[in-house]
């Protein structure tokens, strides 16, 4: 079935007369598919993610998710940004299941399978350091790991290792495809990295200039690590 429909959506800030920063987009993606979105600095990739997210509102045009009206964050969707949002006060173990306590509460949290997700990870023996004890790339997985805490059907990601070095950020991709591999979500990645979206995807997504409109949708047809 279709996860994400995306119609005619227009978007300015500070509304018609301001900044124009998404133009005409139509998206379809499919539950299970894996989706990137590439496109120049400025062009509206985190503006489409956080109206996907609920957490922009936009000027035409319609978004759907699973056939209902995105109009606000849902609980089956995890988003991850680029700068985590770790508290700095809890161990990975408490950011983990935090995440969870917020959104459904005290019991959930305690019936969580962390340790399961501390092994996905590939955090072993960290449960209990701090985020500052941290390298950067474990910092972008415990913020991954608060997403799939939450069991989301829909993990969005705005440039989640935008900030780390090369080496990092392929060993991370390729935990990341690992993780997508074991637990097939529908996926939306925004990246500056065209390697990487083609590693990752069934499809890429190209955004013109701002405003941001659909320029191409590349089904990627190699075989990928994960075939
Ligand atoms: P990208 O993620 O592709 O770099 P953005 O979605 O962040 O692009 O931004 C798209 C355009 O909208 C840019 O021109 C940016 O300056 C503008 N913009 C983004 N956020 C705001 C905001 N909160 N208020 C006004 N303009 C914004
Ligand atoms: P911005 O001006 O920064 O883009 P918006 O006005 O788009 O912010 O969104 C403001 C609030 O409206 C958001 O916090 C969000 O909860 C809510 N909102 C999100 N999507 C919609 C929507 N489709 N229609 C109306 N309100 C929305």
């Amino acid at each position: 079935g279709v996860a994400i429909r995306v119609e005619n959506l227009t978007k300015y800030y500070g509304g018609p007369g301001g900044t124009k920063a998404l133009e005409d987009v139509d998206i379809a993606i499919d539950d299970c598919e894996f989706i990137s979105i590439i496109g120049p600095s400025g062009c509206g990739k985190s503006t489409l993610l956080r109206v996907l997210a609920g957490l922009h509102g936009f000027d035409t045009g319609s978004a759907r998710m699973f056939d209902a009206p995105i109009d606000r964050p849902r609980d089956d969707v995890g988003v991850v940004f680029q700068t985590s949002n770790l508290l700095p006060w809890a161990t990975v173990r408490k950011n983990l299941t935090l995440a969870v306590e917020i959104r459904h509460g005290q019991a959930a949290a305690a019936a969580a399978d962390v340790a399961g997700m501390i092994d996905l990870l590939n955090l072993n023996g960290f449960e209990d350091k701090y985020p500052h004890e941290l390298s950067g790339g474990m910092k972008h997985r415990v913020a991954i790991g608060q997403a799939l805490m939450q069991n989301p059907r829909v993990l969005l990601m705005d440039e989640p290792f935008g900030a780390l070095d090369a080496l990092t950020r392929d060993r991370l991709n390729v935990e990341l495809l690992r993780l997508w591999q074991r637990d097939r979500k529908t996926v939306v990645l925004i990246t500056h990295s065209i390697a990487e979206a083609v590693l990752l995807s069934d499809r890429v997504l190209v955004l013109s200039e701002r405003p941001g409109r659909l320029i191409a949708n590349l089904r990627i047809d190699l075989p990928r690590p994960r075939d």
